[in-house]
């Protein structure tokens, strides 16, 4: 017989005899007993554990336990961010789609702004979210504990927070979330996915002010409703860049394009000193950027192994390479041999199409 130290974390301790709970305690095992043999004799299912870890190393379920290891076992929300410790299987458990109970509408709507399959509808009973949440493999967000407490409710995941963008916040760090959000593919009315649509095809649904400022729609097969970047949809971003952090930068930008794709770089005009540089493709060997240079904000001198070019499409810009300066204006393009250092400066606010080879 070997013997091992056990200690269980969050709600994996309500599986456990009393005496258990809570605290570090000690156990024999027989011979060649796993991690998954002793979990499971300890009265906790395995499928309700995410990572276990034996002397502080994460392990899978069938680490075979020695005398005197040290074994921790966390449930599937626990809250850190497990995924670099994962090995109990190839990903976490949590497949990140959910399904929200009546009282989560506001949530419901800023998951799925972040790109977050989540269902909900004020009209759900206990029991339909507990049958779409089996059927549909959905994580359940709920502020009712006994809900969870189903046992058929294998994902779930109680809000604390009571204000919708709070709850957000939680839900986007205890899930560790930010990592997989793609913001603005779905309808936030509908969980239906948005698909990038052509002006002219929705022209007839528009503002006469939208049709003016804004090139870029989108549109919900569903519904029908035709979305564009105006006021709201800054504030949203705003919201979402807050709330997934730095880094989220990169995730705000319009989908990149796929081959074949018309790609609308024409200027942006009034709506240019509130753009934000995005990238609008990158491939294995190149990629494409619609740079926005507010005026008198440089880019400092870097240099790329790549070549570049660099076409203003609106404004001023100021080049500078070799220590020289040259002046770019709309409609202007220069190319650029790879690893020549550049700096860049809008002499009054502009934008310019950007392309660099990548690659060897
Ligand atoms: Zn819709």
């Amino acid at each position: 017989m070997v013997s091992a130290r056990f200690r269980f974390y969050e709600e994996l301790n309500d599986f456990l005899a009393p005496q258990h709970r809570g605290r570090e305690f000690s156990r024999s095992c027989a011979r060649a007993a796993t991690t998954k043999h002793m979990i499971e004799a300890l009265g906790v299912p395995h499928t309700e554990v995410e990572l276990v870890l034996v002397n502080g190393e994460s392990v899978g379920f069938d680490r075979i336990l020695h005398d005197g290891d040290r074994v921790s076992v966390y449930p599937k929300f626990e809250a850190f961010d497990v995924a670099p410790l994962l090995r109990v299987r190839d990903r976490p458990l949590r497949e990140s789609r959910f399904v929200a109970d009546a009282h989560l509408g506001g949530l419901a709507r800023l998951l799925r702004m972040a790109g977050f399959d989540t269902l909900y509808d004020n009209g759900f009973h206990d029991d339909e979210i507990e049958s779409i949440a089996g059927r549909e493999q959905r994580i359940v967000l709920t502020r009712d504990r006994e809900l969870l407490k189903r046992r058929t409710i294998t994902h779930g995941c109680y809000v604390r927070a009571l204000k919708a963008q709070e709850q957000f916040a939680e839900i986007v760090g205890r899930l560790d979330l930010a990592r997989s959000a793609r913001p603005f593919r779905l309808c936030l009315h509908c969980n239906a996915p948005l698909q990038p649509v052509e002006m002219a095809r929705i022209v007839d649904r528009l503002p006469p002010t939208v049709r003016l400022r804004y090139r870029r729609f989108s549109t919900c097969a569903v519904c029908r409703r035709v979305f564009w970047e105006g006021s709201h949809w800054q504030r949203m971003n705003a919201l979402l860049r807050a709330t997934l952090g730095t880094g989220g930068e990169d995730r705000m930008a319009i989908p990149h394009a796929v081959s074949g794709q018309r790609i609308d770089v024409r200027p942006l005009g009034d709506d240019l000193p509130t753009a934000r540089t995005v990238a609008l493709f990158k491939s294995a060997q190149l990629e494409a950027i619609r740079m926005v240079l507010p005026a008198g904000k440089p880019v400092p001198v870097h240099q790329v192994p790549g070549e570049i070019t660099i076409q203003c499409l609106e404004g001023r810009i100021e080049l500078t390479f070799d220590g020289r300066r040259q002046e770019l204006a709309a409609g202007e393009m220069m190319f650029l041999a790879g690893g020549v250092a550049h700096g860049l400066v809008g002499l009054e606010d502009s934008s310019a199409l950007v392309t660099i080879v990548l690659g060897d």
